[in-house]
């Protein structure tokens, strides 16, 4: 980092930035940033939400947790078991799917990779689909080899058959690569299934670590009320 950052960061450590009260820049920044991003992921333009997080872990961690508590009330709904939440992923998912699914009790039901297929089979992603799947995670630039995975094929099935599960696309590194690289690409919220993405901001440089967000298609994918996000927070 060059030295006007270095200043600019040394400078301000010793605010607690955190209380927006005392210091509403940043969360006025926040606000834009998030404006910003729900439209760079085609979001519709009335009701999308979101915050800004410590890296794409906090920001999964945050994604997961409204996956299974929305799942929860739709099952309280229809009367039914609430106690074995599981999720659809690929085996290539970076750790800290791990993390969620261990503290939040959910299951983990992963698409194995081959060595010929590094990424999900969306195939065998809609077969693990049972009536507890809260939702399904595709990658957008796996860690291990920056590979996409197909979430418009996802998608589609999903609609083919009628199924009505919602898809998390972790983005964390394509989120900032696929928009500008290539602008066609059916992966975000063009998608209708697509409730929420994540995406890293510090895995490109010229940033201090720790800055990821997470952005939902509408208010309503959170559960009502369980999420500290003020209005402030929306954009
Ligand atoms: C890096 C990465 C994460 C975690 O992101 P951080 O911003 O480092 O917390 C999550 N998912 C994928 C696919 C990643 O590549």
């Amino acid at each position: 980092m060059d030295s006007n950052a270095q200043a600019l960061i040394t400078s301000t450590l010793p605010k607690n930035y955190i209380n927006h009260e005392s210091y509403p820049g940043p969360s006025t920044l926040q606000t834009r940033c998030i404006a910003i991003l729900a439209h760079l992921f085609h979001a519709p333009v009335s009701n999308f939400i979101g915050t800004s997080t410590v890296g794409s872990s906090e920001a999964i961690l945050l994604a997961a947790l409204a996956l299974k508590k929305r799942w929860i009330a739709r099952q309280k709904a229809l009367d039914r078991d609430c106690s074995k939440p599981n999720l659809v992923l690929s085996s290539a998912a970076q750790v800290c799917w791990k993390k969620a699914a261990r503290y939040f009790d959910i299951e983990l039901r992963l698409v194995d990779c081959t060595p010929e297929r590094r990424v999900i089979d969306p195939h065998h992603a809609i077969k693990l689909v049972d009536r507890d799947t809260i939702g399904i995670c595709a990658i957008l630039g796996t860690t291990y080899t920056g590979e996409y995975e197909d979430v418009a094929a996802i998608n589609d099935l999903l609609g083919q058959r009628g199924m009505d599960v919602p898809i998390h696309v972790d983005a964390a590194s394509g989120g900032f690569v696929a928009p500008f690289l290539d602008p066609g690409l059916r992966w975000d919220f063009r998608l209708d299934k697509v409730i929420s993405i994540n995406v890293s901001g510090h895995k490109y440089g010229l940033v201090y670590a720790g800055i990821g967000w997470v952005i939902w298609r509408g208010e309503e994918f959170l559960p009502d009320g369980e999420f500290f996000f003020s209005s402030a927070f929306m954009a």
